[in-house]
């Protein structure tokens, strides 16, 4: 993208405040504002469709490298990013590389206070608007090598909109980081994901009885039929202020005058309570056994989990320390229960406990994604006050 369009925006650079007592400055109010945005813009720039994140893959590891960090990739393509501290206390700070569907080609286009695309693509603010940030602190880090840190394990994943491929293959053993936050969602800044549900995926393949449909129907069963009471016996949509359902798909049959033989349903269900998550998976499963017995069939019921739900509560580690940070950039802290997952869902089930925090993305996934540059920088102070708090969780002073 070209420059001429990053002037439109026009307002001054956020640069390191200077003429002023440095006593009352914290880091977080030197977020250069322009550098942000130039790291962001290339990022977008780099196409990386999940399932090809080799390119931007291998320009993050040089520029955390570049910045100071130990980095590794293992063999699925995560990146793993280790700022030594200068003080106790290890945090992890989580984004993934790549972005949801295939579009490629991304312009850019900065305009109004917004960072936003032609309207024939996504942006990909989800979730390079959490890289740029991360990119910033690094940057600021390493000018500001007085200003005492703890340890900071980057993880940048990969395969994140294609069921937290990166992060459910993470070998998190790797990691010393006790709690983390994980820069990547939407909503406004300040607010604190502390709750997700569990997702799982449910897969229903409905065997009957394939016959010649004009000769002797009698002698077949009906897979379409099966699969089409199963669904209208279903609870599904809305169901209750925790818990939602789908049926997504549905596939089968082979001609006119075939009595269908196989169909295969795909579906999803979701809640915050684990419990009603379990009823509702069984009322679904129970509606698809039912029309398979009266029919004369069978169906087979497969149930993925892609996602576990978590809880932060607001005495933990980091919750308590977003907070912190949140309020000393001048904001209130906003606790958001949230419908979708992120990687904070599988750190959380694999023992480091994490919050997920907003970058300023807003209609991610869409051709209406966009973000404002000012809740861009605000969210990289948020970050960059995470980062250089005088406490971390683990210390002993
Ligand atoms: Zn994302």
């Amino acid at each position: 993208m070209g420059s001429s369009e990053l002037a439109l925006d026009g307002s001054a650079s956020r640069g390191p405040a200077t003429g002023h007592d440095a006593s009352e400055l914290s880091l977080s109010d030197a977020v250069d504002r322009d550098r942000l945005i130039a790291s962001f813009l290339e990022l977008l720039s780099i196409d990386s469709p999940t399932g090809h994140e080799t390119e931007i893959g291998r320009l993050l590891e040089s520029r955390f490298a570049g910045l100071g960090c130990q980095t590794s990739r293992d063999e699925v393509g995560n990146l793993v990013a280790v700022l030594p501290g200068t003080r106790a206390g290890t945090i992890l700070i989580s984004t993934h590389m790549d972005t949801a569907g295939s579009d490629r080609g991304i312009t850019p286009i900065v305009d109004d206070g917004l960072v936003r695309t032609d309207g024939s693509t996504i942006l990909g603010a989800d979730d390079k608007s959490g890289i740029a940030c991360c990119l910033e602190l690094l940057t600021l880090l390493r000018d500001h090598p007085a200003q005492p840190r703890p340890t900071i394990e980057f993880v940048v994943s990969v395969g994140e909109e294609r069921g937290l491929v990166g992060s459910r293959h993470l070998d998190v053993s790797r990691l010393k980081a006790s709690h983390g936050f994980v820069l990547d969602t939407a909503g406004p800044i300040g607010s604190i994901t502390y709750w997700t549900p569990t997702s799982v995926y449910l897969t229903m393949t409905f065997s009957g009885r394939k016959a010649h449909a004009g000769v002797e129907p009698e002698k077949g069963v009906s897979a379409i039929r099966m699969a089409a009471e199963a669904i209208a016996a279903m609870p599904l949509g809305r169901i209750d202020a925790e818990t939602v359902a789908n049926i997504g798909t549905i596939a089968g049959g082979e001609a006119r005058n075939i009595v269908p033989g196989s169909v295969v349903l795909e579906g999803m269900a979701r809640s915050h309570d684990q419990g009603k998550l379990d009823e509702q998976v069984q009322a679904m499963r129970e509606a698809c056994e039912g029309a398979a017995a009266r029919l004369g069939g069978r169906v087979e019921f497969t149930v993925e989990e892609i996602y576990r739900t978590y809880r932060i509560p607001e005495d933990a580690a980091p919750y308590r320390e977003a907070a912190a940070a949140i309020r000393s950039v001048g904001l209130t802290v906003v606790p958001r229960k949230s419908g979708g997952g992120t990687d904070a869902n599988l750190f959380n089930a694999k023992g480091i406990a994490c919050v997920a925090l907003p970058t300023g993305m807003v209609d991610e996934h869409a051709t209406t994604e966009r973000i404002s540059i000012h809740d861009l920088v605000t969210a990289c102070r948020v970050l960059v006050a995470i980062a250089t708090q005088l406490q971390h969780d683990g210390e002993s002073s």
